[in-house]
This record gives C-alpha cells, sequence and structure tokens, in this order.
C-alpha cells in the first residue's frame, strides 16, 4: 500500500487540463493502485483523480459502496447524459467545503480499464455524481466552481 500526497484547492495543478494516457504501463497500474489507496485511507473519499496526486492524465478511481466497488477509468469520456439531480459535494483535495452542485441524473461513460480494453458503464445517482465529479478533475474544474446558489459551506469532517 503506497498513500500518495493530496493536491489542494489553490495548487495551479488542479486547474490544469490533463493528457490521455497512450500506453498503459507499470507506472499507470502503479497510480491506479496509489489513487485508490490514497482514496480509501480512513475511509475518506468515494472517488479520487489523478491531477489530485499530482499527476496530469485522464485516469481516475471511484468507489460509492456500491454493488460495483472499485471502478477505474483511463482516458474517460462521457458519451451521454441526461435528467438532472442537485446534492451537496465535497472533495479531498478542498477539505471542510461543500456546497450543492447540479448533475446529471444518468449518465452514460465510455473508458479503458486496466487491461486496455474498452467498456461503457451506465450510472446513475451518486455514481454518476462521482463519475462527473472526477470526471471534471481531468478538465481543471472544481465542484466549489459550479455551487447552484453561489454559496459554499463549511464543514467539520464531512468530505466525499
Ligand atoms: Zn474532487
Amino acid at each position: 500500500m503506497a498513500l500518495r500526497n493530496l493536491v489542494l484547492e489553490g495548487d495551479p495543478l488542479l486547474r490544469k487540463t490533463s493528457r490521455p494516457v497512450d500506453e498503459i504501463t507499470p507506472r499507470i497500474i502503479k497510480l491506479l493502485d496509489d489513487m485508490a489507496d490514497t482514496m480509501y485511507f480512513e475511509g475518506r473519499g468515494i472517488g479520487i483523480a489523478a491531477p489530485q496526486v499530482g499527476v496530469l492524465r485522464r485516469v481516475f478511481v471511484v468507489d460509492v459502496g456500491d454493488e460495483h466497488g472499485k471502478l477505474e477509468f483511463i482516458n474517460p469520456e462521457i458519451i451521454e447524459s441526461s435528467g438532472s439531480q442537485v446534492d451537496g459535494e465535497g472533495c479531498l483535495s478542498v477539505p471542510g467545503k461543500t456546497c450543492e452542485v447540479e448533475r446529471p441524473e444518468h449518465i452514460k461513460v465510455k473508458a479503458l480499464n486496466r487491461d486496455g480494453e474498452e467498456f461503457i458503464l451506465e450510472a446513475d445517482g451518486l455514481l454518476a455524481r462521482c463519475i462527473c465529479h472526477e470526471n471534471d478533475h481531468l478538465n481543471g474544474i472544481l465542484f466549489i466552481d459550479k455551487s447552484v446558489d453561489g454559496k459554499i459551506y463549511s464543514t467539520e469532517s464531512e468530505e466525499e
């Protein structure tokens, strides 16, 4: 198990656009493993994107605690979205803050797994929200940019 340091809000790395992965090397596999370790550390997160550990590659990992378990996405692309949901979000890179964000209720996402195989996943509810949140990280977008009422709230310990 290896933890990576989290990049926090204010660091310009979080505002950059990540590059696609052109080859799934052992380094990328290690990145995926370390990202999951970092996400699960003390049960803190339900998703993490590579820029949050300082790597500007189009990779993220999510586990919202449903039947899907841990899901890894390499070069993800949201190919369909529909409906709408508004709920509170948090982020490992934005500790102590939350706000209400509108996301699609249903999405279809295409990506590669760690074996380089393409898959398409349909997701709704929290999983759709989480995937959209992580996908935004790959484009330098943070959830606090999308507050539906323009307000950002403090939390004591609630983080996603
Ligand atoms: Zn985040």
